[in-house]
């Protein structure tokens, strides 16, 4: 018997828009006693045909569509196209002058449900966050060997936690190919970064920040900035070798903190100009406050305060909070760089809660430029949860 899920007629729309997400209560009945991992068809209340994708009794989101054409397999050859597309995407919009590291495969987006590859010089970091991706892994890992030239290897990065939201074990470790070295250097519009993939955070380094570090140290010749959730550095090497006077970098990572020391001296630029502070932003940006301290430029880039819209409340006051904050450190005619990685805020809810945050810290603030992720992470038009960077430019006024 075939196996089928059947959806109610309210979530019909959704899926003929092509949204790859079915989650448990838009599903009317099953049928073929569908288990999990296997491949379903999704069909209205009429029995007409929708879409095939994989099913998963253990996650909300039931099933997760890979294809609305009738006549696609999901299979090796369905793998390998898409890996295909993605690739080619990646070969036109990000060109090789810019950087020997990418993101090459973005889930949905890609139209491969689930699976992210990150490639750093000559090796790729994969993450598998899906059911299906979870069944495909060895195949992927294959096709993208045999697609791409000159790759050593493939190392698992399949240690977070929205897999166990999808019923999976954390993993991480080979896939196929040799050994990565401890550290891989990346270069990166014209600078290097030494990226550790096997524990360093996400795959080991943004990807997505990319255009955003060059945008934004266009902006900070001559300036004094705090870069705040500094990570490895990025924002302040950039910063650095755009001409700022001096650049404070936080996090709470002193592991990360180093390896920006090493970042700054592996580009030959001396420590001179560069503070790094291993301590928590929200208690030492009130702390800088009551020493009344002040920059010509903060940057704020901190982790998901809200990986889904459960926590968007939380995350909320999160934002404000560092925001009101960045916005007191400033001087008159200062640049505020903010940014929010949350899939459960978006651009206009963001903006709302930097212009409360404006308002409580009594300075007038105006955009000056909205800011997004890298090109290499595509934003599919049939998912908009997939434009999950958002980033505002904002320059406080003079009186
Ligand atoms: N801007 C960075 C990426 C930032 S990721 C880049 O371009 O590479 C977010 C960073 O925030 C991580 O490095 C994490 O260690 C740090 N972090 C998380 N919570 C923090 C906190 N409360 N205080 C300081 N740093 C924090």
């Amino acid at each position: 018997m075939i196996k089928r899920v059947v959806i109610k007629p309210a979530r019909e729309r959704t899926i003929r828009g092509r949204h790859p997400w079915l989650y448990s209560g838009g599903v009317k009945q099953l049928e073929g006693d569908p288990q999990p991992g296997d491949v379903v068809e999704v069909v209205s209340t009429h029995g007409e045909w929708l879409a095939r994708g994989v099913y998963n009794p253990f996650s909300q989101m039931r099933v997760r569509v890979w294809t609305w054409d009738p006549d696609e397999p999901v299979d090796e050859d369905l793998i390998s196209r898409r890996l295909h597309s993605a690739i080619d995407l990646r070969e036109t919009v990000i060109p090789e002058a810019v950087t020997d590291a990418c993101r090459l495969v973005h889930g949905e987006s890609d139209g491969l449900p689930g699976v992210v590859v990150d490639r750093y010089g000559d090796w790729l970091v994969m993450q598998v966050l899906s059911f299906g991706a979870e069944r495909w892994r060895q195949e992927l890992g294959h096709a993208l060997m045999h697609l791409i030239p000159n790759i050593k290897g493939i190392y698992e990065r399949s240690d977070v936690e929205v897999r166990r939201l999808e019923g999976l074990e954390l993993r991480t470790g080979m896939v196929q190919g040799e050994e990565p070295p401890e550290w891989i250097t990346i270069r990166e519009h014209g600078l290097r970064f030494q990226v550790d993939i096997r524990h360093g955070q996400k795959t080991g380094f943004y990807l997505d920040q990319r255009d955003n570090r060059q945008r934004v140290s266009e902006l900070l010749a001559g300036k004094k900035v705090l870069n705040c959730f500094c990570y490895t550095g990025a924002f302040s090497v950039y910063a650095i070798r755009a001409g700022a006077q001096h650049v404070t970098s936080i996090d709470s990572s002193a592991e990360a903190l180093d390896v920006g020391a090493k970042n700054l001296a592996l580009n030959g630029f001396l420590d001179d100009r560069a503070t790094w502070v291993s301590a928590d932003v929200f208690s030492e940006l009130r702390r800088m406050r009551d020493r009344r301290e002040s920059y010509d430029a903060v940057i704020l880039d901190p982790p998901k305060f809200a990986p889904t819209s459960a926590q968007v409340n939380k995350a909320a006051r999160a934002y404000k909070d560092i925001n009101l904050l960045g916005f007191k450190l400033l001087q008159p005619g200062g640049l505020l760089f903010t940014f929010s990685c949350s899939g459960g805020i978006d651009m206009a809810l963001f903006e709302k809660i930097v212009a409360g945050a404006a308002l409580d810290a009594g300075v007038h603030a105006r955009i000056v430029g909205r800011l997004h992720q890298s090109a290499d992470h595509p934003v599919g038009l049939n998912f908009p949860e997939g434009a999950y960077l958002k980033g505002l430019i904002c320059q406080i006024s003079r009186e």
